[in-house]
């Protein structure tokens, strides 16, 4: 149960404290997964971070940054954001969950149904931390880091191309699969595939990785399929969930060709 709520005004104040506190201490955001029914952590102390001032966005020519505390509604709202992040931060279909939910948090908290994070390591998206300076948003996400996220910076379109895929099992029912490739259109990164859903956590498909950009759509099928680490899931067989990856993934290659 969380016995201490700090409200640091700046990031040193924020960064100082949760050391102070150590792993008994979390930073707080929206709170949509820390004070959810979902999360079995058992913090002592949070870290607000409401007034570090985290949530502006920034938009240049050839990349925009967000800061970490822009929430998912700001996200969707903004036209001059790349497409793709807009549509990922949309697919959570509650507007009063999208104005609590931040990008910071979504990224932070690794979860399966983590839509913007699985966009952003398709886009090759670099995060801003307080203690370990810039690192991929795919590798803060498969690592092990709880640095403090300031801002995430993300390549405009013209650099990047990304396909999305979600699939729930009815409308606000449990996530079955969601799915995101990226390509960069100038070939000076590679591309980069993740999968999550039934049970999986967010997970990197470096096999279909390898291939890509120019195997057939077949073959892309085939071995995203039988590379998804799916295990036994109450909402379907491994073979279904496998089969349902292998398009996914084929069709977000398409969308990025
Ligand atoms: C029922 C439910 C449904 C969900 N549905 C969706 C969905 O449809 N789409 C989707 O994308 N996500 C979904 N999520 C996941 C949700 O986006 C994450 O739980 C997200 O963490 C919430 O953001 P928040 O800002 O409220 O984070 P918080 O709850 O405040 O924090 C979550 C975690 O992130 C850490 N954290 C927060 N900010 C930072 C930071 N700046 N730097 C470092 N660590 C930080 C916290 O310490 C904590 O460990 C769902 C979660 C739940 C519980």
């Amino acid at each position: 149960m969380i016995q201490g709520f700090h409200r640091p005004e700046s990031v040193e104040e924020a960064v100082a404290i949760r050391r102070e506190k150590g792993n008994s201490a979390c930073f707080l955001a929206g709170g949509f997964f820390i004070n959810s029914p979902k999360n079995k952590e058992t913090y002592v102390d949070a870290v607000s971070l409401e007034k570090v001032g985290l949530s502006e966005i920034g938009i240049g020519k050839d990349d925009v940054i967000i800061g970490a505390c822009a929430t998912l509604q700001r996200i969707v709202d903004n036209r001059d954001l790349p497409p793709v992040i807009r549509q990922a931060a949309g697919f959570q279909p509650a507007r009063h969950f999208r104005t609590q939910i931040t990008i910071g948090g979504d990224i932070a908290s690794r979860r399966e149904d983590s839509f913007t994070a699985a966009a952003l390591m398709a886009m090759n998206a670099t995060a801003q931390t307080a203690e370990s300076g810039d690192m991929s948003v795919s590798d803060y996400v498969l690592g092990d880091c709880d640095d403090l996220l300031l801002s995430i910076t993300v390549p405009r379109d013209n650099h990047r191309c990304c396909g999305l895929f979600r699939q729930t099992r009815s409308a606000r029912g449990p996530l079955l699969l969601n799915a995101a490739v990226g390509l960069s259109r100038d070939g000076d990164a590679a591309p980069v595939v993740v999968v999550s859903g039934a049970g999986m956590g967010l997970t990197r498909l470096t096999a279909v990785e390898t291939m890509l950009p120019h195997a057939d759509v077949e073959t892309i099928e085939r071995t995203a399929a039988e590379a998804a680490p799916f295990g036994t899931h109450w909402l379907g067989s491994v073979e279904f969930l496998k089969h349902l990856c292998g398009v996914a993934v084929a069709d977000c290659a398409i969308a990025c060709l």
